[in-house]
């Protein structure tokens, strides 16, 4: 079996389901036998990108960085799966132009109002009193997409339901990159 690899690119609201899905997602892809990486936000954020903070230009940097790390294990064929806020459509396009056809957008679609009903990390309620600033969905930007590859309505669907889409997402990807390395 040939290394292919990719990157799917999680984006959505804390705790639209960005970390769940793609932890499953990632197993579901080992047991296959692929090379799998996640690159989580939270974690990023506490060694790659400790430097940065939540104005737009580290946001933006956050994001770059990931996807910098993202293309280079993609082009030795990992799968990686990002998982960050990523606000901002220019830069996740600026991403997906660099990493090309081995890119997957996947919109990870939660109302703000369920997020803040599940506050997985209690950082809602935080934003809400106050506490935390610039907190996406309250008082800070999200930019959705417009054409994500894949959109996981979690508010509407259970988590198998959402990483079957990422899967038969990813399975497009893998049969389209077959056809074209067997016309080289
Ligand atoms: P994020 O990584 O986007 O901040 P998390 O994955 O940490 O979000 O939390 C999402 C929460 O939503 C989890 O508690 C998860 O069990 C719940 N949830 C409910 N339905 C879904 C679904 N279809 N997909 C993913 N998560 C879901």
């Amino acid at each position: 079996m040939i290394d292919i690899g990719a990157t799917i690119w999680f984006t959505g609201l804390s705790g639209a389901g960005k970390t769940t899905i793609s932890t499953e997602v990632a197993k579901t892809l080992r047991q296959r036998g692929l090379k799998v990486e996640i690159l989580d936000g939270d974690i990023v954020r506490q060694n790659l990108t400790r430097d940065l903070g939540f104005s737009r230009a580290d946001r933006d940097e956050n994001i770059r960085r990931i996807g910098f790390v993202a293309n280079l294990l993609t082009r030795n064929g990992v799968v990686v799966l990002v998982s960050a806020i990523s606000p901002y459509r220019d830069v996740r396009q600026e991403v997906r132009q660099k990493i090309g056809s081995s890119f997957i957008e996947v919109y990870v679609n939660a109302s703000l109002a369920s997020c803040e009903d599940r506050d997985v990390k209690g950082l809602y309620k935080r934003a809400r009193q106050g506490e935390i600033k610039f907190f996406t969905g309250i008082d800070d930007p999200y930019e959705p997409p417009l054409k994500a590859e894949v959109e996981c309505l979690t508010d509407q669907e259970d988590i198998e339901q959402s990483v079957t889409k990422v899967i038969e997402q990813f399975d497009i990807l893998c049969s389209n990159a077959a056809v074209s390395s067997a016309c080289l």
